[in-house]
């Protein structure tokens, strides 16, 4: 290869460059915790690796963060002794944006600086958030497995190009030096800098250094000296008490695992002893990332051992119900080489799991229960996934079917808010069934002809249109000992609920109608398997009803949609 080139970024990256300058400006000294935490993880990945592959360290295990800054060039650097970058590496990960849906995502934004702040923080802005404060970002690093002569230098301005050129470097890691835009003077200063890394960056594990500053006389100013000087409190934070640590730092500390910009939305934090011994602290996020569709996009929990970063989206740990959660959880009792085959295995994983899922179930229960507006926006973004839930994970079936939410012909509107238990307390006397339709859309299943007769009767039905709960309610087959009935099948026996003149009524209306119904089964024959009368319709003249047995038609459709 040629030791120097120049490439363009894909067209993405230069439309995140362009939007992220304009949107994020006035948070603008997140680009200090987003290359604090790249750092951190390349230390990580690096310890990571050394354990197979101790030669890694090169003899140099103290794995640490450098934030230095120099005035007269106006530049600040953020170095770090972690697992490096190669040419193809740094053309690779600082070029592209490898996620997919990429391209959808950024076919969303709308040119208003507010919604395109919003979606371009739910994107992850990462390395890029460097060009907010710099017209000039360089980035010299060197694999931990190669030689001093094949270090890479990349250099862009953010303007749509980018060089990588082969150096030398010294030692093992990558620094990233940002040239500071004209009037970004603020970041040229050890006690701002400082503020900084101590309000986003306090939970990093690994020791953060800057030079220590002394007083000086003769200049009348703050001047650095030679020795480095930890800036951080330098233990991982679900280690610490939890009564020691702020919701800022547990909010900080989210945005780092998870790659997200925004708040999470809730928490949970334990360490459990026992048989199986680890910490969890896991996190529902406010918002469902543009890819949770996309199984390969995930990620999920981070797997830690003794502290030692093992893996990211470990799926073993948590249900894919549940791919929402991000965090870490720390075990005590896994091998260090402990590989994906092994965790599929193994029974300390098992128990995690189930306590990871029981300790997640409880926070939904108690948010649901004292904080329904978050649990509004949680059913919005997660109820679907949720719903996953009670046909995947059958021994906690009844815990989820309490979680779900629902429209309802009670409520008129096409939000999910009634629960099943809202559903029973509102049954009519003599009601032992819980009545649901499915159709393609909120505006299908609220015009059903089936409902008719429902709604004369003043008989509640749930109102389905996700994609997900015919599946759902083929494994959800009842609550609180009441079956769920759909009402666009055969044989719904509404008698209990018909009072005595209308049992008449409807048997009279049958005898009448056996001449026309004999004639219009001859019309069919072979197109349905029977033509009956009716009470179940008030203004439609006929509708078509599948036996009990039998799939529904919004089931069939979707079967054959996928070719089946
Ligand atoms: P993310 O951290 O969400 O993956 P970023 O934009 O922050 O996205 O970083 C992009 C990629 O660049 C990282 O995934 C990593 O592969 C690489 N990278 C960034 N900084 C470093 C670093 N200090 N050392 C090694 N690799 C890095
Ligand atoms: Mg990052």
């Amino acid at each position: 290869t040629a030791p120097s080139e120049t490439l363009g970024f894909q067209a993405e990256v230069k439309q995140l460059l362009h939007l992220m300058i304009h949107s994020l400006y006035s948070n603008k000294e997140i680009f200090l915790r987003e290359l604090v935490s790249n750092a951190s993880d390349a230390c990580d990945k690096l310890r990571f690796q050394a354990i197979d592959n101790p030669e890694l360290m090169q003899g140099d295990a103290d794995l640490r963060i450098r934030v230095e800054y120099d005035a007269d060039k106006r530049t600040v650097t953020i170095s770090d002794n972690g697992i490096g970058l190669s040419r193809e590496d740094a053309v690779q990960n600082l070029g592209t944006i490898a996620r997919s849906g990429t391209k959808e995502f950024f076919a969303q934004l709308t040119g208003d600086k507010q919604k395109d702040a919003n979606l371009i923080g739910q994107f992850g802005v990462g390395f890029y958030s460097s060009f907010i404060v710099a017209d000039k970002v360089s980035v010299l690093s060197r694999r931990a497995d190669a030689s001093e002569t094949e270090a890479v230098l990349w250099e862009s301005d953010g303007q749509g190009e980018f060089s990588v050129t082969q150096v030398e470097k010294a030692d093992r890691g990558t620094s990233v030096t940002l040239h500071l835009r004209e009037e970004e003077d603020e970041f040229l200063s050890g006690w701002k800098l400082r503020e900084i890394l101590r309000r986003y960056s306090d939970h990093i594990s690994l020791p953060i250094q800057m030079l220590k500053e002394e007083w000086s006389e003769e200049k009348s100013a703050q001047v650095k000296t030679t020795e480095w000087e930890t800036v951080n409190q330098a233990n991982a934070l679900w280690t610490r008490a939890k009564n020691e640590i702020t919701d800022e730092q547990y909010k900080e500390f989210y945005k780092h695992v998870s790659h997200d910009f925004e708040d999470p939305l809730a928490w949970t934090h334990n360490r459990v002893e026992g048989r199986s011994e680890y910490t969890q602290l896991l996190f529902v996020p406010k918002r469902a990332p543009f890819d949770l569709w996309d199984r390969d996009g995930r990620r999920g929990v981070k797997l830690y051992v003794k502290r030692v970063f093992i893996m990211d989206d470990a799926d073993q740990l948590l249900p894919t119900y549940l791919r929402f959660v991000r965090g870490v959880i720390d075990s005590a009792d896994l091998p260090l080489n402990v590989s994906r085959e092994i965790l599929q295995e193994s029974r300390d994983v098992r128990s995690i799991r189930e306590g990871s899922t029981k300790r997640i179930l409880m926070l939904l229960e108690d948010m649901a229960e004292n904080k329904p507006d978050d649990y509004k926006v949680f059913w919005e973004q997660f109820g679907q996934v949720l719903k996953e839930g009670a046909g995947e994970d059958v021994a906690n079936q009844e815990r989820i079917a309490k979680l779900l939410r629902f429209a309802s012909t009670h409520e008129n509107s096409a939000n999910q808010t009634v629960s099943l238990a809202d559903y029973v307390s509102r049954m009519k006397e003599g009601q032992d069934k819980i009545y649901y339709v499915t159709a393609e859309s909120h505006a299908a299943a609220s015009n059903s002809p089936h409902l008719e007769i429902f709604r004369k009767k003043g008989i509640e039905v749930l109102l389905m249109s996700d994609r997900v709960d015919e599946w759902m309610l083929s494994f959800l087959r009842e609550f609180d000992g009441k079956s769920l009935v759909s009402i666009a099948k055969g044989g719904l026996d509404l008698e209990q609920l018909a009072d005595e003149d209308e049992k008449k009524r409807q048997e009279e209306v049958a005898e009448q109608s056996k001449p026309l119904i004999e004639r219009l089964q001859k019309a069919l024959d072979g197109k349905v398997k029977e033509v009956r009368a009716t009470a179940r319709l008030v203004d439609s003249p006929a509708c078509v009803v599948v036996d009990s047995n039998e799939l529904s038609p919004h089931i069939l459709r979707m079967l054959q949609a996928a070719g089946q």
